[in-house]
This record gives structure tokens, C-alpha cells and sequence, in this order.
């Protein structure tokens, strides 16, 4: 029967077409001028990825293919590569997840995109094996070195995946996120990809907040057309006056990001009502290299000419570019009804280094004179990745106050010489960033001829200069002085250095006990040091050696079995929720759950579990949440939402597990969660108004309130009981309703 045959023939056609569409698509996306070798080339990594992926399909039911041909697509469309990196992305999970191996790639496409495609495997797999997030940012750091463009496929092949999150498990999405968020969207900000960097942060909302996320999309909906006509009162005087410059233009008006609209809401404490730049306007000169500042002046003058500046508000990154590369003229004025309208002012080339960062700057190398910042900045993240001291979580954190800031400080050598330094960045980090013997021995700093502390933070124009001693160096205390990587790193391997020589004593003390037992040393140490989340081995011998671990307390917890050291069971357990800080020196205080608090862990229920609330974000039954295994506290349940979260969750991703509420209606368990009330004080009347409200309406226990108002206007804070969500957004909506209030918002504590 060749019935059976047809059917399933007719089943695969349609996914074929969606493959050649896509890969159309592809084709007619790229950019640069293709020879017939380039043609060739992209055809057969095609055909090879095509077969190596054929029997995969993504977690979403569709074909694997898909996946690395949209990747190399945005390659293409959205960063501007050349050839050689659309044929190492349409191969970039090849020998990751089939059996092509890399010898086969070099001997069919050549050295080049061998390497790319190795680099972008070795990323990968390193995600793939559960080895700590941190770790694998080194890698991925190391490979930019090497070639760029190993980067800008990853970031490509990220932006994909945050795209199409969807049918991921949520605890796997909001893993993603918080990595993401942590290092993908500065990195794609250092490297000038601001597209990328945008998109990364609200994919990321999306996942960690859906509910504000779409609040905010579906209200700059509904207020599009009101912004549109104003967008087109506000430039339609500028327009005229533009045209009398006779050069070719463009003048439009951008939305900005839902994420940055939230934050400003979030900061501001103000609805989205009263958040009036919800958009930029960016005017774009088509003039030649050597006009480009004259033409951007005249350009600033008419902008101004028409509508009043804030004198404080004009960035100018013409006559000194950001260290990303970026160049703009950025001014906010007062537009129609009094509203502020931030105005963007550049040339085509600016313009297209601002979208494409990076990838862009490779095209005007040379240009204008500046300094290559790029180059500059990859000696400063290979100069953090040479340091050898610093392990894989401290390296991160350096990597990010170090080469991923956002902002920065200038500042001049006693001879005239310009230092750029992140913004925060102090007198003491100015030495080491001029020479780390300078840092290692000084013993003053004059910033501007006045002697300073150490610890200054600099300031843009500040002249510095360093006085050093031979018998100075380093202490601890010079940790806090300073914000750089370099400086920090510099300081850490002689504090590390003088740590392993303490830590010898707890080291020959715990040698013993464990010789004692009769179990193995090396194994022992290590479940130790795994246990008590420390970075090294020579962290847990300093810290018995400074009495800071006590031995005897660590047999309380294991104990040998078999000529292995095994970790004691302990009971189920919820911790009060106010003692996290003791939770180091003395026994944490129990309490019983009595079945009432009912959580998930990974799919199980809890109760094998020790765990307790987080404090920094108080959750409450109903809230989106997430487990984190502490060092010594057990498990930590925190908000999704929660401050801390992306942190955790980036830098220490296989300590998460999946935490749910079983029911999250049936409680009987009090939760602590904390309001803030702002209104119109119309008098003495407004606590007990509030107390009525929450105490004899609702039921509710007031756990504390202060409140604090000046001419007719008070803000408070209540902290009390909920049992569920249900319960707290009842009482947020009841005092919204009370004519004096305003506003009222979940804050964490
Ligand atoms: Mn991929």
C-alpha cells in the first residue's frame, strides 16, 4: 500500500518549504558583497547542517535547522557579518550535537571558521556539563580575545534562544534570564550592540516579571496614537528650520524599552501615566567624515533654538566618545505642554556604530583620529583574564565592574596624559591602573595638589598624582578602597598568598581529626568545601585556622561510614524568617511546618528539605519563586522578582532548584510582606484609616507601620501578615480605593 508512503511525504513537505523559506530569507538578509566562493561556502554549510541536524528537533517541535539558520540570520541582518561568521553560525551546534567532528569542518571550510566554530562548541559544552555559570564566562571571555566574532555568534545564538524561551521549563527560563541579564546584555552594551542589549533586558522582564512586562506593553498600546501626534507636534518646527541646512537628513521618534519604562516607574515611584518621555527623538545627518561635528552643532542649535534646553542635561560624546565607541549629541528640552523630550543628535556613520557596535567599528578603523577603544579594551580583559589569583566567581564580578561599566571618569596624569577609569573608580584604583608596583607601594595620593584618602572617588578633570614608599604594601583594608578589577586582583593574590600561609594550621588540624575517622582526605576536603560553599580549599583551612569554622561543629554535621565521610540527615525544618544573619554562629531556631507551609522542590515535595524565606524579598504563597541552596542554611526560597535573584542565579545557576507552592489558597501560615502607602494627607485621620481598613475589614495582623508626610503629602510603610497573594493584592486594592491614597506598592524589605 502506497497510501501510508503519501501521507507521511505530504507531512514532511511543508517543513521543508519552512526550512528553503528560511533559508531564503537568509540569503536575501546579508549585506556584504558576496564572491561565488563566499555563495558556495554558505550553500554547503547549509547542506551539511541541514543533514547533521536532521533528526533533532528544538524543545518547541520544529525542526532543529531552524535554529542556526535564524541564528546566522541575525548575524547578518541585525549585527552586519560578513561570510565567514554566517557559515561558522549556520554551523555553530554541528559537532556540539552530531557526530561531524571539527577536522571534518577545517578540511571542507578552511582554518578560520574551524577555529570560530570550536570556540563557540567549547562554550557550549561547558553550559551543557553542569559545571558553575562563572566558569564558563571565562571561556566565553577567552575566546573573544581570540576573535571577536565567536562573541557576536553567541550573542546572536542567544538572542535566538531568549526569543524562543516559550516551551522551556520555567525554572530552565529563568536560569537563562538571570544569566542573560547578569552578563549577555552588558557585554552586548560594551560591545556597542545597544539593539541587542535592549531586547536581551525586556525578554528577560518578560520572563521574571511577566505581569508588569505586559502591563506596560498593552498601556503603550492603547497610548500610541496620543504619542504619535505629539512626536509629530514636536518635530514638525524642527523639520523646517532642518532643511535650511541643505544636507540630507532624518528626524523620527524612537519608543523606549519596556524595561527601561519600568525601572523609571520603579525609581520614580510614579504611575505610567505620568512618565512622559516614553520615547526619544533622533535626528540622523547624511554629511561627510570631516563635517560630521559642524554639521552636529547646527543641528543642536536649532533643536534648541526651538524648543528650551535643560542646560544640564547636554551629553556630549562627539568630542570624546564613550569607550564602547558610541557617539551621539544627547540634549534634553522642553517640548509642548511643558513635557520633557530627550533629542539624540549624530551622523549616518555614528549612527550605525551606535546600532551595530562593534562589528561597525571594524568598517571606520582609523577614522577620526581617535584612539581604537576597542583595542584598548580587549587589553583590559586580557589583562583580567591573565590574572591567575582570582577564581572563577570573583573573576565575573571583576570582569563587570571592570570592562562591562557603563559609565566613566576622566582624568589626567600629573603630566596632562588622559585616563579613562569606570565611574566609581578611586584614587588608589588610579595607581594600579598606572602600574602595579605604583598601586603595591602607595604610600599618598594628591588629587589636584590636596592630599587625599586612598579611597577618593574621582572626579571628571581631577589631576593625580602617586607617592609611593619601597617598604609599603597591600592590606586587607585595601580591598575596600578600591572598585577595579586590576586593583582588586592585584590586592587578593597577596591577601591570598598570606591566607594559605595561616590557612597551614587548619589544614595539619583537620588532616588530623580526619586521619582519626579513617576516611579519605582528599574526598573529605572537598564535599567540605562543597558544603560550605567556600571558593577554595585554602578558604576552609583559613577559616578553622582563624576559629571562624569550628572543627567539633563540622562532626556535628558528618560523620564516617564505610571509610567515607557522609553528611547527617537532618529533620524537616522551616527556619523563623528574621535570623539569616545568625544562621553562621548559632543554631539556626526551627519550627516545625506542621504541613502547613506546602512547597515543591524540584518536583517533590519539600518536606525532605530544610528550608526557609528569603528575607530580602519576602515571598508569599502564590508569588513566582525559586530555591537556592545556601552554604549552610539549607534552602533559601526567594521571589523571582527578588533583587538578589539575578545575581544568584547567574553566578551560582546549579545551586537553583525549581520551587513551587503545592496550594497556594489553603495556608494557614502568616506570611510577612511590606506596603508602601503614598497619598494626600488630609489630616491626622489617615493611619487609622488605614488600620480600619486592613485590621477590622480585612482581618489582617499589622506587623509595624510608620508613616511620614509633609505639606499634604505622606508616604508609609506597613508591614503585615498575608496568607497568599489573593490575600495581599485584596488589600492593595482596598487601600488604593481610600480617596486620600494614591498609590500603594509591594516593596522589598
Ligand atoms: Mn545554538
Amino acid at each position: 500500500m502506497t497510501f501510508t508512503t503519501d501521507v507521511s511525504a505530504l507531512k514532511q513537505q511543508p517543513e521543508e518549504r519552512l526550512i528553503q523559506n528560511a533559508y531564503r530569507k537568509l540569503l536575501r538578509s546579508i549585506k556584504s558583497e558576496l564572491d561565488s566562493e563566499d555563495r558556495q561556502h554558505i550553500r554547503m554549510a547549509y547542506e551539511l547542517a541541514v543533514e547533521a541536524h536532521k533528526s533533532q528537533r528544538r524543545k518547541s517541535g520544529e525542526p532543529y535547522i531552524l535554529h542556526p539558520i535564524a541564528v546566522a540570520t541575525i548575524c547578518a541582518e541585525e549585527i552586519g557579518l560578513g561570510p565567514t561568521a554566517i557559515v561558522a553560525a549556520l554551523l555553530h551546534d554541528v559537532v556540539e550535537d552530531t557526530s561531524i567532528k571539527l577536522d571534518e569542518i577545517k578540511a571542507q571550510f578552511g582554518e578560520r571558521i574551524a577555529k570560530i566554530v570550536d570556540g563557540l562548541t567549547k562554550l557550549d559544552s561547558a553550559y551543557n556539563a553542569e559545571s558553575p555559570q562563572a566558569e564558563n564566562f571565562r571561556k566565553v571571555l577567552s575566546t573573544l580575545v581570540d576573535d571577536v566574532r565567536v562573541v557576536l555568534i553567541k550573542m546572536a545564538d542567544r538572542l535566538h534562544n531568549m526569543r524562543t524561551l516559550g516551551s522551556m521549563p520555567r525554572h530552565k527560563q529563568l536560569k537563562i534570564a538571570a544569566e542573560t541579564s547578569y552578563i549577555y546584555a552588558p557585554l552586548a552594551h560594551r560591545l556597542g550592540l545597544y539593539n541587542f542589549k535592549t531586547e536581551f533586558l525586556d525578554l528577560c522582564m518578560k520572563i521574571t516579571d511577566p505581569e508588569a512586562y505586559h502591563d506596560i506593553a498593552s498601556k503603550l498600546q492603547q497610548t500610541k496614537r496620543e504619542r504619535n501626534r505629539y512626536i509629530n507636534e514636536f518635530i514638525k518646527p524642527l523639520e523646517d528650520r532642518l532643511s535650511e541646512l541643505g544636507i540630507p537628513y532624518k528626524i523620527f521618534g524612537r519608543p523606549k524599552s519596556i524595561y527601561s519604562i519600568f525601572n523609571k516607574i520603579k525609581k520614580k515611584q510614579v504611575p505610567f501615566e505620568e512618565i512622559y518621555d516614553l520615547f526619544a527623538v533622533r535626528v540622523i545627518l547624511d554629511v561627510p567624515l570631516d563635517k560630521e561635528k559642524l554639521y552636529c552643532w547646527q543641528a543642536y542649535s536649532i533643536v534648541t533654538d526651538v524648543h528650551r534646553p535643560l542646560p544640564e542635561r547636554l551629553k556630549d560624546w562627539i568630542t570624546v566618545p564613550k569607550s564602547n565607541g558610541y557617539e551621539s549629541l544627547h540634549t534634553t528640552v522642553i517640548g509642548p505642554k511643558g513635557r520633557y523630550v530627550e533629542v539624540q543628535i549624530r551622523s549616518a556613520r555614528m549612527d550605525e556604530i551606535a546600532e551595530r557596535g562593534f562589528a561597525a567599528h571594524w568598517k571606520y578603523k582609523g577614522v577620526n583620529n581617535q584612539p581604537d577603544v576597542y583595542e584598548r579594551w580587549l587589553d583590559s580583559v586580557r589583562e583580567t583574564l591573565d590574572d591567575p589569583t582570582s577564581d572563577a566567581v570573583e573573576f565575573l564580578w571583576d570582569f563587570k565592574a571592570n570592562s562591562l561599566f557603563n559609565e566613566e571618569v576622566y582624568v589626567y596624569t600629573p603630566k596632562g596624559e588622559l585616563k579613562i577609569l569606570p565611574k566609581g573608580a578611586t584614587a588608589l584604583d588610579f595607581a594600579f591602573s598606572i602600574h602595579t608596583d605604583l598601586g603595591y607601594h602607595c604610600r599618598a595620593i594628591k588629587v589636584n595638589n590636596k592630599l587625599v584618602p586612598m579611597g577618593y572617588t574621582l572626579q571628571n578633570g581631577d589631576q593625580v598624582s602617586i607617592e609611593t614608599e619601597r617598604n609599603q604594601k597591600p592590606s586587607e583594608e585595601w580591598l575596600k578602597w578600591v572598585v577595579t578589577g586590576k586593583a582588586k586582583g592585584k590586592i587578593r593574590s597577596v591577601m591570598k598568598e598570606e591566607m594559605r600561609r595561616k590557612g597551614e594550621i587548619g589544614k595539619e588540624a583537620l588532616e588530623r581529626k580526619l586521619k582519626n575517622l579513617k576516611v579519605d582526605f582528599e574526598e573529605s576536603v572537598e564535599l567540605l568545601v562543597k558544603h560550605y560553599a567556600y571558593p577554595s580549599h585554602a578558604e576552609l583551612y583559613f577559616k578553622i585556622a582563624e576559629g571562624k569554622l569550628d572543627i567539633p561543629d563540622i562532626f556535628k554535621r558528618f560523620k564516617a561510614e564505610n571509610g567515607k565521610l557522609v553528611e547527617i540527615q537532618h529533620e524537616v525544618a522551616i527556619k523563623s524568617t528574621d535570623d539569616s544573619k545568625a544562621a553562621d554562629a548559632a543554631k539556626p531556631v526551627r519550627k516545625k511546618i506542621d504541613g502547613k507551609v506546602r512547597l515543591t522542590i524540584n518536583g517533590e515535595s519539600a518536606e525532605r528539605f530544610e528550608y526557609s524565606l528569603a528575607t530580602c524579598c519576602n515571598p508569599v504563597p502564590g508569588d513566582d519563586i525559586f530555591a537556592y541552596l545556601t552554604a549552610n542554611a539549607g534552602l533559601k526560597i526567594h521571589r523571582t522578582t527578588c533583587p538578589n535573584a539575578t545575581n544568584l542565579m547567574a553566578n551560582y545557576g546549579y545551586r537553583i532548584m525549581k520551587a513551587d507552592w503545592k496550594e497556594a489558597g489553603t495556608s494557614e501560615v502568616s506570611f510577612t510582606t511590606t506596603l508602601l502607602v503614598v497619598g494626600i494627607d488630609d489630616g491626622p485621620g489617615i493611619i487609622q484609616k488605614i488600620t480600619q481598613e486592613v485590621s477590622n475589614n480585612l482581618g489582617l495582623n499589622i506587623r509595624s507601620m510608620s508613616i511620614a508626610g509633609n505639606e499634604g503629602y505622606f508616604e508609609g510603610k506597613i508591614t503585615l501578615m498575608v496568607a497568599n497573594t489573593e490575600q495581599l493584592n485584596t488589600v492593595i486594592r482596598n487601600l488604593e480605593n481610600l480617596e486620600q491614597v494614591s498609590s500603594v506598592t509591594r516593596i522589598d524589605e
